[in-house]
C-alpha cells in the first residue's frame, strides 16, 4: 500500500485515502476485479487512476459523459500525468496522432466512450498493445435496463471479460440497488468482482419536501436565509427554467438559466460562470449537472417532482459536495403528478418498461409523504439500513403530526365513484364543500348524496387530501379521459371499512416558511 499512498501524495497532493479508496485500489493494482459503489462525490476517480498508475501499461476508461471525460483529462494534465480523451470532435489525424503516442507507450489514461471502445478497430487496437493496466467503467448503472440511464452501448462491455482475461476491470457507480448491482454484475461478467459498497448517506445534507401552494412566494422564503450562497433550482421545462431565472434575478437573485434549448455557447458560459463565480443560482432542467464538480453548491431546489428517487438523490446529492452543512428543498403539488403520469402514459416505450416507471414514481411520491425520517426512507430504497431517524430532515425536526383520514377519505373516495370518475380535484372539492356553481348545477350534482358533506375541512385540506390519496394509490388519474379522478382497486378495503388512514398533516404555508428558513 506505501506504493499507492506515495502516489496519492506525490501525484494528487492528498495526505490519505478516504473510505473504500485503499482497498479498491489494493484490489485493482493487484490484478482482481471490483464492482465499486460509492455516491456522488466520494472520489471515484481515484480509485481507477492510482491502480492505473501503479500498473504497467494503458489505463482505458470507459465513461458516457464527455464533459467529464475532458474535466478529468485537463486535470490529469495539471498533474503531469499524459492522458488523452477520444472523442468525435477531433480529426482523423489527430486520433492517429493519438493512436502513434499510444503505441510508443506515451501516454497512461485513455478516456473514451462505450460506443467507441467496442468498435471491432479499437479492440483490435487495444488488443495488439503489449500491455494494458486496466479497464474502468465509469457510469456502470448504465447496463441497467431498470435503471433510468440505460445505454445500450454498455451491453457489449461484457466482452472484455472475455477478449482481455488478464487485464483487471473495475465498474464504478453512484446509483445502484440491490437489483442493479445485480445487473452490473451479471452483464459486465463481473460475477467474481470484489464488491465495494460504501454508505449513500450524505449527512450533512438538510432533506425539506413542502407541499406546493405558492411555489415562487416558498423558493423566496427559502432562499431568504441564504443570500450569497450558490446553489442549483430544478425545473421540468425550459419555459420555466427561463421564467424562473428571471423571477430570481428581479428578486435579486443573481441567476442564470440553463437548459438543452439555449445555443451551445450560451449554454457553456453559464456553466462557466456558475463553476467559477461565487454565489449564483443556476435554474436548470435535468440536463444539468451529470459530472458537474463544485464542491461549495449550498442548496439544490425542485421546483418540480423528479421521476425517480434515483434521480431525486443524484439531483440532491451535488449539494454540499465538500462536506458542509447544504439543503435539499423541494416544493411538490398534485399537478407534478398529474403531469409525470401523462407524460409516462405517452412516452414510447413497452408495457414492462412503463411498469417500471411507474413504480418509481411511486417510491418518488411515497418519499413525499412520508411521514417517517426522510433519510431512513430514501436509504432503504438504496437497500441500505439507518438504524435511528436521522434529527436532519423536515421530518425529524418539525415532529410531523399525522391525522387519521380514514373517514374524510371515504368521503372524497365517494364524491369521485358518485359523480362519475371523471372529475378533477376542483369539481370534487366544490362537491364536498356544497359549492353550488354553473359547473356542479349543469351536472346536476348539489343533488348527490355527498354534496355539502365536507365542510368540516376547508379547501386546502380537501385538495392536500386528494393529493394523497393519489399519491398512495388509492385514487388515480384518468389520463385517457379528461384527466379526472378515479377509483383504483387498492381504496377497496379503505372504502369497505377494513383499514384506517393515517395522513401526514401539511403545514400551514407560514410554518413551512418559517420551518425553511431556520433549517
Ligand atoms: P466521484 O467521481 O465519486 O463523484 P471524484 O472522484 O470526482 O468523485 O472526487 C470528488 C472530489 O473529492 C474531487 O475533488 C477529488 O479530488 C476529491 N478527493 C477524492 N479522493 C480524495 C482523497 N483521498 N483526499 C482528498 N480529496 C479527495
Ligand atoms: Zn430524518
Amino acid at each position: 500500500m506505501f506504493a499507492a499512498l506515495r502516489i496519492l501524495k506525490d501525484v494528487f497532493g492528498y495526505d490519505a485515502f478516504r473510505g473504500n479508496q485503499a482497498a479498491i485500489i489494493d484490489r485493482v493494482a493487484g490484478g482482481g476485479d471490483a464492482l465499486v459503489l460509492m455516491p456522488t462525490g466520494g472520489g471515484k476517480s481515484l480509485c481507477y487512476q492510482v491502480p492505473g498508475l501503479l500498473r504497467e501499461g494503458l489505463a482505458v476508461i470507459v465513461s458516457p459523459l464527455i464533459a467529464l471525460m475532458d474535466d478529468q483529462v485537463a486535470t490529469l494534465d495539471e498533474l503531469g500525468v499524459a492522458a488523452v480523451a477520444l472523442n468525435s470532435t477531433l480529426s482523423a489525424e489527430e486520433q492517429r496522432g493519438i493512436a502513434e503516442r499510444v503505441r510508443r507507450g506515451e501516454i497512461k489514461f485513455l478516456y473514451l466512450a462505450p460506443e467507441r471502445l467496442v468498435q471491432p478497430r479499437m479492440l483490435d487496437f487495444l488488443q495488439r498493445l503489449p500491455q494494458l493496466a486496466l479497464f474502468a467503467i465509469d457510469e456502470a448503472h448504465c447496463v441497467s435496463q431498470w435503471g433510468h440511464d440505460f445505454r445500450p452501448e454498455y451491453l457489449q462491455l461484457g466482452q472484455l471479460a472475455e477478449l482481455f482475461p488478464g487485464v483487471p476491470r473495475i465498474a464504478l457507480t453512484a446509483t445502484a440497488d440491490m437489483r442493479t448491482r445485480e445487473e452490473i454484475a451479471q452483464r459486465l461478467h463481473l460475477q467474481e468482482a470484489e464488491r465495494f459498497l460504501s454508505s449513500f448517506d450524505r449527512p450533512n445534507i438538510f432533506y425539506r419536501i413542502q407541499p406546493k401552494d405558492q411555489p415562487r412566494k416558498q423558493l423566496l422564503a427559502f432562499l431568504a436565509a441564504r443570500k450569497g450562497d450558490a446553489g442549483i433550482v430544478y425545473c421540468l421545462s425550459r419555459k420555466k427554467v427561463e421564467e424562473v431565472a428571471e423571477f430570481l434575478s428581479a428578486q435579486g437573485f443573481p441567476a442564470l438559466p440553463y437548459h438543452a434549448g439555449l445555443p451551445n455557447e450560451l449554454r457553456a458560459y453559464n456553466q462557466k460562470r456558475f463553476l467559477n463565480e461565487e454565489g449564483l443560482i443556476m435554474v436548470a432542467t435535468i440536463a444539468f449537472g451529470m459530472g458537474i464538480d463544485k464542491p461549495n453548491v449550498r442548496f439544490v431546489c425542485h421546483m418540480d417532482l423528479p421521476k425517480s428517487l434515483e434521480a431525486y438523490y443524484q439531483e440532491t446529492g451535488r449539494a454540499g459536495r465538500d462536506g458542509l452543512p447544504a439543503d435539499a428543498w423541494m416544493a411538490y403539488g398534485l399537478q407534478d403528478v398529474v403531469f409525470l403520469k401523462q407524460m409516462l402514459a405517452n412516452s414510447e416505450g413497452d408495457e414492462r418498461h412503463k411498469r417500471i416507471e411507474q413504480h418509481k414514481l411511486d417510491a418518488m411520491l411515497a418519499l413525499c409523504e412520508e411521514t417517517r425520517c426522510r433519510r431512513q426512507a430514501l436509504l432503504a430504497y438504496f437497500d441500505e439500513v439507518l438504524e435511528k431517524p436521522c434529527g436532519h430532515c423536515d421530518t425529524c425536526v418539525d415532529n410531523v403530526q399525522t391525522w387519521d383520514a380514514t373517514e374524510p377519505a371515504r368521503q372524497a373516495l365517494s364524491a369521485i365513484y358518485r359523480s362519475g370518475q371523471r372529475y378533477g380535484v376542483g369539481h370534487l372539492v366544490d362537491i364536498l364543500l356544497g359549492r353550488e356553481n354553473d359547473k356542479i348545477r349543469a351536472s346536476g350534482h348539489q343533488h348527490l348524496p355527498v354534496f355539502g358533506i365536507g365542510k368540516a375541512l376547508t379547501e386546502g385540506d380537501w385538495r392536500t387530501l386528494f393529493r394523497q390519496l393519489v399519491a398512495r394509490g388509492l385514487a388515480d388519474v384518468d389520463l385517457e379521459g379528461y384527466g379526472g379522478l378515479r377509483l383504483t382497486d387498492a381504496c377497496r378495503p379503505l372504502l369497505r371499512g377494513e383499514v384506517t388512514l393515517e395522513l401526514r398533516r401539511d403545514l400551514k404555508p407560514q410554518q413551512a416558511a418559517k420551518a425553511s428558513g431556520s433549517s
